[in-house]
């Protein structure tokens, strides 16, 4: 691979060459091309670190590209209807439903729709399946008696699967999910790195992720550590996926907790209400923390709930993007006295804590200058929420530049030494971020090779 040379790039505020040799950042600096080296005119673009996406969803953004898109029919039941109908396929997936579309969804609901094919669709938040009675009848046999399984007073199921990926996944057709597309779309925005959020990846969900080869450094949250991992994947804090209806009781929680930090494992807690927050606060305090532990979304935090985080030192993974993509249905349908409080990130930096960006891809878009300028608070019908929680767009990449081991802490830098994961932006850093959301990517590079 030759030597590449960046000329004129601001790096750091400095126009500036900088040298790469191989997978490395070699010299920064004034640097005279070596012969054969590749040159790249910069025009005084900045040249970052590339980007860190800490939480999103692998598998399930390649599986969304092949979906019916719930959001685009929402308040129309009649649309939504009619494309399960007329989706392609054996089995029909669709994505992104929310109770706003047509209320709540079970399979009676969804025979109405389509009675003669096995149709799943999955929640907004990711959590719930909710499938049509041909579904049923083709993976009765991974129904469980647990309370993941709703049922009606007959003890029939409802067709309404909370956290059931996993469980569901041996009784689908198998088809190997195409991760080419999101590794590209994810390099067109400068992304260099994704920590993945799925709770409970088995062996086979590992080798799908593996197998899909893609370009940017991958760190799983939802492997358990007996599972050996492939080549190319590290394991990163453990994540608990709290049942929102079905909070644990304190001592559960608190024992597996222990029980992963005992063996040197942080964790990871998906924290979407004020309560499973409190009851997560209460659990690790009670376990003692561990450098490394997460709190996914923190979406609900009451006045006096980020201190006790911080004493446990906790970093916070948000996604502002939800601000932007879902605040108008928070302010049509969240209680008054939470509004204030969804999705904070001003007030968490204040209290002292680390915080990152993420997507929550592909529960909200993966472009992370989108999420820079949702930071902005303004929602897509133009409404504001939570104003006192903006932040500046520099601190959202700042948590973006932050690595996948410290989210929230310490920025990356391009200096010698380094990785040549970088990011090359048609612009000065200070324009490309007034003008986001605009992509101000020209050029990405991963391990000193460009694309
Ligand atoms: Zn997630």
């Amino acid at each position: 691979m030759p030597d590449t040379v960046f000329r004129d790039v601001e790096v750091d505020g400095q126009i500036v060459d900088v040298h790469v040799r191989d997978a490395t950042v070699v010299a920064v600096g004034d640097v005279t091309p070596a012969p054969g080296a590749e040159v790249v005119e910069g025009h005084g673009g900045a040249l970052l670190p590339g980007l860190h996406d800490h939480h999103l969803h692998l598998l399930a953004m390649a599986a969304a590209a092949s979906s019916v898109d719930c959001g685009v029919h929402a308040g129309d039941p009649g649309g939504l209807a009619a494309a399960l109908r007329s989706a392609p396929g054996t089995w029909v997936r669709a994505v992104g439903y929310h109770e706003r579309t047509t209320g709540r969804l079970d399979r009676e609901v969804l025979d109405a729709w389509v009675p003669d094919r096995p149709v799943r669709v999955q929640h907004r938040s990711g959590a719930l399946w909710m499938l049509n009675s041909p579904a049923l009848a083709l993976v009765d046999h991974v129904l469980d008696h647990s309370p993941d399984v709703e049922r009606d007073a007959a003890g029939r199921p409802t067709g309404r699967l909370w956290r059931y990926d996993t469980r569901l996944r041996p009784a689908l057709p198998h088809s190997t999910p195409d991760l080419a597309p999101v590794g590209r779309t994810l390099l067109s925005y400068g992304i260099t790195g994704v920590t993945d959020a799925t709770p409970d990846l088995d062996a086979d969900a590992a080798a799908l992720i593996a197998d899909g080869a893609l370009p940017q450094q991958l760190l799983l949250l939802g492997v358990p550590d007996v599972l050996p991992l492939p080549p190319g994947l590290r394991s990163g804090p453990y994540k608990l996926h709290l049942r929102d209806h079905n909070l644990p009781p304190l001592g559960e929680l608190t024992d597996k907790i222990a029980a992963l930090h005992s063996r040197g494992r942080a964790v990871a807690v998906h924290c979407v209400t004020a309560e499973s927050l409190l009851l997560t606060v209460a659990a690790l305090r009670a376990a003692g923390p561990l450098p490394g532990d997460r709190i996914e979304h923190a979406s609900v935090v009451l006045p006096g709930v980020a201190a006790d985080m911080a004493r446990l030192g906790v970093a916070v993974v948000t996604q502002p993007g939800f601000v932007y993509e879902r605040g108008d249905d928070y302010l049509a349908t969240v209680e008054p006295g939470e509004l204030p409080y969804l999705y904070p990130y001003r007030s968490l930096l204040d209290s002292g804590l680390r915080v990152a960006p993420s997507s929550d891809g592909p529960h909200a878009s993966c472009d992370p200058w989108r999420t820079i300028a949702a930071a902005d608070r303004i929602t897509v019908g133009g409404s504001v929420l939570g104003p006192a929680e903006r932040v500046g767009r520099a601190r959202v990449l700042a948590g973006y530049l932050s690595s996948a081991e410290d989210p929230g802490g310490a920025v990356r830098r391009v200096c010698p030494g380094t990785r040549a994961d970088l990011c090359l932006l048609h612009v000065p850093l200070r324009e490309a971020l007034a003008a986001a959301p605009a992509n101000p990517v020209r050029l990405t590079m991963t391990a000193g090779c460009s694309t």
